[in-house]
C-alpha cells in the first residue's frame, strides 16, 4: 500500500460518544496503528479510568505508572508518561490507570479545569516527541474528562454502532460540542463520523447507515468497520487488529478509515 499523506499541521481528534460499547477505544487504537504503519507518528491519549486504549496497546498501566492522571494534575509532561507501543515505533500512548477515577473530581475545584489538557499538549511537546496525529480516548460519559478531551482537540471524530439506538444521545454530545465551541474552543469541528460493528446480513444496519449518511452527509466516512470476531479478539492479545490479524476485513476497513481520514486532511489543509 502506499504511504499515507503526512498532515501539513498536527492534527488532534477527540474521540467521543458519552455511549459505551460503540467502537470510540477500538477505532482509536486501530487507526491509530494504521497511521503509525504508513509512518506518521501517532499519539493515543487513553482518557478513560478503564485504561481499554492502554490494554489494547499493551502498555502498562498499573496505579503508579507514569499516566495522563499525573499530566493532569500538573506533575508531569506528556513526554514523561508517553510509552511507545511494541507494535511500532512510530505508535505513542499516554496510559490511563484506575487513577484516573477520582480526576472528574479532583479537576473541578483546580484553575483551568477544562483546560489542563490542551495545556499538556502544547506544541513544544508534541514537536519533540514529532507527533503527526494525537488520538484521545473518551469515556462514556460526557464530564470533564470529555471536556478537557473537546478543548484540547481541533476535531471530533464520533463513532456511531450500527444498531437500533444508534442516533438516540447524540443529540446531547452535539450540543454538548457546541457549549465547548461557543466557550472554550471557536476552533472545535465534529470532522468525522465512523460506523462501526456493521452487519451485513441485517436489514437494521443498511437502514441506520443511510439514516447518519442522510444526517451527517460527508462527514460520515465511506468506510464502515464490520462486525468482526477478529476485531474484538485482538485487544485480549495486547494488539490491534493490524498486527493480530492484518489480512482481515477488520484490519482492512481500518487501514480503508485511516486512509480516508489521512487524504481528509490535506484537502482541509488546501481548503
Ligand atoms: P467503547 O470504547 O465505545 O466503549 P469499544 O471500542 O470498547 O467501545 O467496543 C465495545 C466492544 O465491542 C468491545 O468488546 C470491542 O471489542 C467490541 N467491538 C468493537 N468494534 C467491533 C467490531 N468491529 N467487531 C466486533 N466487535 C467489536
Ligand atoms: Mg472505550
Amino acid at each position: 500500500s502506499l504511504k499515507l499523506p503526512r498532515p501539513a499541521h498536527r492534527r488532534i481528534m477527540t474521540v467521543a460518544n458519552q455511549k459505551g460499547g460503540v467502537g470510540k477505544t477500538t477505532s482509536t487504537v486501530n487507526l491509530a496503528a494504521a497511521l503509525a504503519l504508513h509512518g506518521l507518528k501517532t499519539l493515543v491519549i487513553d482518557l478513560d479510568p478503564q485504561g481499554n486504549a492502554s490494554t489494547a496497546l499493551a502498555i502498562e498501566h498499573r496505579s503508579g505508572t507514569p499516566s495522563v492522571y499525573e499530566v493532569l494534575i500538573g506533575e508531569i509532561s506528556i513526554a514523561d508518561a508517553a510509552a511507545v507501543s511494541e507494535q511500532s515505533p512510530n505508535l505513542y500512548c499516554v496510559p490511563a490507570t484506575i487513577d484516573l477515577a477520582g480526576a472528574e473530581i479532583e479537576l473541578v475545584s483546580m484553575v483551568a479545569r477544562e483546560s489542563r489538557l490542551k495545556e499538556a499538549l502544547s506544541n513544544e511537546a508534541l514537536d519533540a516527541l514529532g507527533i503527526d496525529y494525537v488520538f484521545i480516548d473518551c469515556p462514556p460519559s460526557l464530564g470533564l474528562l470529555t471536556v478537557n478531551a473537546l478543548v484540547a482537540a481541533k476535531e471530533v471524530l464520533i463513532p456511531i454502532q450500527c444498531e437500533y439506538y444508534a442516533l438516540e444521545g447524540l443529540g446531547q454530545l452535539l450540543r454538548n460540542i457546541d457549549l465547548v465551541k461557543a466557550h472554550l474552543n471557536p476552533a472545535l469541528d465534529v470532522s468525522t463520523i465512523l460506523l462501526t460493528m456493521y452487519d451485513g446480513r441485517t436489514k437494521l444496519a443498511d437502514q441506520v447507515t443511510s439514516e447518519v449518511r442522510g444526517h451527517f452527509g460527508d462527514t460520515c466516512l465511506q468506510t464502515v468497520i464490520p462486525r468482526s470476531v477478529k476485531v474484538s479478539e485482538a485487544p485480549g492479545y495486547g494488539q490491534t487488529v493490524l498486527a493480530y490479524d492484518p489480512g482481515s476485513r477488520g484490519a482492512m476497513s481500518y487501514l480503508d478509515a485511516a486512509r480516508e481520514i489521512a487524504d481528509r486532511g490535506t484537502e482541509m489543509e488546501s481548503a
